[in-house]
């Protein structure tokens, strides 16, 4: 069942002074799927987060910090990562839709999309997180937004399973000594932000809730769909989350420009098919061209139809790492 889309045009107010990948055109391409998909009733306006929201989230150095650079007319936080004068408005716009995507996610089940910008699993407690030389594009953790509200409604153990192809470094840290937050990450090896590594298992009183899934360069879909069997959905069922949070980047995909991954379609389809009877909370993060166009619907066909389709081989290289991660993991889970 496919709910609410949490959208709002207000978060195009949030864009680069010159060209960027993170730019409005990506939600406009979102939004054709929906149309396509013929979903576009299911469009919400959401109500953006107070203020003291956020520091459920962030330090307020950091807050302020964000503040006032978009007050003052800044235009970069650091090389990667810009503001303009809608930032702050859209960004507490987006940490809201992924509130609501969490609470009908909870109450009603199915589907229920945050189709956000600025996106936000770099962003950690303090801004850059776990070594991370910059902020990634992101402004606000917004996955860790529905992540705070589904714990306020206590809903004991949260998973969240992040396939974006980057490492969702800020999330994994805002969480990291919380053994109710499962963290499934899912992303290339040696690219932006650096952290990731499988030996990232969580801090001393959460050891075990935090699974990396440092996937090789070149990864396609029957790399990603037999870590998927042998990781990702057998913890998912032990766990038996009430929501799955999905911090859902699509820059995975062959050609989407940013990574050397080469998922198709077939992967993010089975993604979905495969957690449909699972509530999600879906929190849109990367993807910037052919991800958008083509994973992103393929994610919402999955779950809406729940048929997961024959898989290709795996590489000899993710054997080898599905081995080492079951191993790392033994003391905490029955892989
Ligand atoms: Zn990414």
């Amino acid at each position: 069942m496919i709910g609410s889309i949490f959208y709002s045009k207000k978060f195009n107010l949030h864009r680069p002074s010159e060209y960027h990948p993170e730019n409005p055109k990506r939600l406009e391409i979102v939004l054709s799927k929906v149309r396509e998909l013929g979903l576009e009733e299911r469009i919400e306006e959401p109500n953006p987060v107070e203020e003291t929201f956020v520091e459920k989230i962030h330090d307020r150095d950091y807050i302020n910090f964000v503040k006032e650079a978009v007050e003052k007319g800044i235009t970069r936080l650091d090389p990667d990562t810009y503001v303009s004068p809608g930032t702050w408005s859209a960004a507490l716009l987006a940490l809201g839709a992924a509130r609501s995507a969490a609470l009908s996610a909870l109450h009603y089940g199915g589907l229920h999309m945050a189709l956000v910008r600025p996106p936000g699993h770099h962003a950690g407690r303090r801004g850059r997180a776990m070594g991370a030389p910059t902020l990634g594009f992101c402004i606000f953790n917004n996955a860790a937004s529905a992540v705070v509200t589904l714990k306020e409604e206590g809903v004991g153990k949260v998973v969240v399973i992040d396939f974006d192809a980057h490492h969702g470094n800020g999330t994994q840290e805002i969480f990291w000594n919380d053994p109710d937050v499962i963290h499934i990450d899912l992303h290339e090896r040696d690219i932006y932000p650096g952290s990731g590594d499988v030996s990232e298992v969580g801090g001393s009183n959460a050891y075990g809730s935090k699974i990396n899934l440092p996937m090789p360069h070149y990864s396609g879909d029957g790399d990603y769909i037999y870590v998927w069997d042998e990781i990702v959905l057998p913890i998912v069922e032990e766990v038996k989350p009430k929501v799955i949070v999905i911090s859902a980047g699509f820059d995975g995909f062959k050609g989407d420009g940013l990574t050397t991954l080469r998922l198709t379609e077939s992967f993010y389809s089975y993604a979905g098919a495969t957690l449909n009877k699972y509530p999600l909370a879906f929190i849109l993060e990367g993807g910037y061209g052919v991800g958008l166009d083509k994973g992103f619907p393929a994610f919402i066909m999955g779950y809406e139809e729940g048929k997961a389709k024959a898989r290709e081989e795996p590489r000899y290289e993710t054997l080898k790492l599905a081995e080492e991660v079951k191993d790392i993991l033994s003391p905490w889970w029955s892989l």
